[in-house]
């Protein structure tokens, strides 16, 4: 399917961890292409440079998406404000630190609540109305949901999860022939503020920028790609895992400035 800019004109989006980083691109792209968007996070930011960019509609509402009540919120709010969602772009993710894991398990239940459980909710409440509109559920994952990496157990696991059940809700979608895709999306190193200043020093490998990653995430949820790889070495990266672990493990390793 080829991606037309005309098919996001008027397009009713809603976009979750749009104050920062990856997501705040992906408002600013959106508005660019004229499109409804219901924007959320904790902090309000971008809402009044989406109207000043194209966005037919910029609405803001703030939601903790690690508490039980705000995931349902924000989608009905989307829902009652845009009429309707067409498609449902889920990359929050809750603080976390890059660091050696020190046996805190009630962080790694905390975690599962934003980056994991607060999606699955979402998603289960937008589906009814993404039947309708033939829409898009859009899953901002990582390689370190395919693959594991040091100094990131919660994080990885809270990804793993996600692709598990994403990748199993779309085999399910797909076998009732249901209207609505899912697109996963498997990011590496980006340069957003939170990402750099969690490795700095300690990663070395070049960040890619945030507003081509957000471009490559809308194209892929508008042409309903199952899978997205950016940048092009998370694929390679993906391959290689599976045909030869000790060398992806040594290279994962040697990646990282680390002295015990
Ligand atoms: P940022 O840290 O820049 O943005 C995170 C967003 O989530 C912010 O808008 C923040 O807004 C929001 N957020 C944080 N806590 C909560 C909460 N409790 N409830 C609701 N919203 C919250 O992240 P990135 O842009 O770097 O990452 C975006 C996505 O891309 C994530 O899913 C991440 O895993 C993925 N990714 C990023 C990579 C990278 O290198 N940057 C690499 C691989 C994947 P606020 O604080 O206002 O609530």
């Amino acid at each position: 399917m080829k991606f037309k800019v005309s098919s996001l004109r008027g397009a009713r989006v809603l976009v979750t961890g749009a104050s920062s980083g990856i997501g705040e691109q992906m408002a600013y792209h959106y508005a660019r292409f004229g499109a409804q968007i219901v924007i959320t996070a904790r902090r309000e930011k971008v809402t009044e440079k989406c109207l000043s960019l194209g966005a037919q509609k910029a609405l803001f509402i703030s939601g903790d998406m690690s508490t039980e009540s705000d995931p349902d919120k924000v989608v009905d709010f989307a829902l009652e404000k845009l009429g309707g969602l067409d498609y449902l772009v889920l990359n929050h993710i809750g603080v976390t630190r890059f660091a050696v894991w020190d046996g805190d398990v009630d962080h790694v239940k905390w975690l599962m609540k934003p980056n994991f459980f607060s999606y699955i909710q979402m998603a289960w409440r937008a589906l009814p109305s993404l039947e309708k509109s033939k829409g898009s559920m859009v899953i901002v994952s990582s390689m370190a949901g395919k693959l594991s990496n040091p100094f990131t157990a919660p994080y990885c696991s809270t990804k793993s999860a996600l692709n598990g059940f994403f990748g199993a809700l779309s085999h399910e979608l797909a076998m009732k022939k249901s209207n609505v895709s899912i697109s996963l999306i498997t990011l590496g190193l980006i340069d957003t503020e939170s990402a750099l200043n969690a490795v700095r020093g300690i990663i070395t490998t070049p960040a890619y920028p945030a507003t081509e990653a957000a471009l490559n995430i809308i194209v892929t949820g508008a042409t309903r790609q199952l899978e997205l790889y950016y940048p092009w070495y998370t694929y390679v990266m993906n391959l290689f895992k599976d045909w030869y672990p000790p060398l992806t493990n040594h290279l994962i390793q040697n990646a990282l400035n680390y002295d015990p």
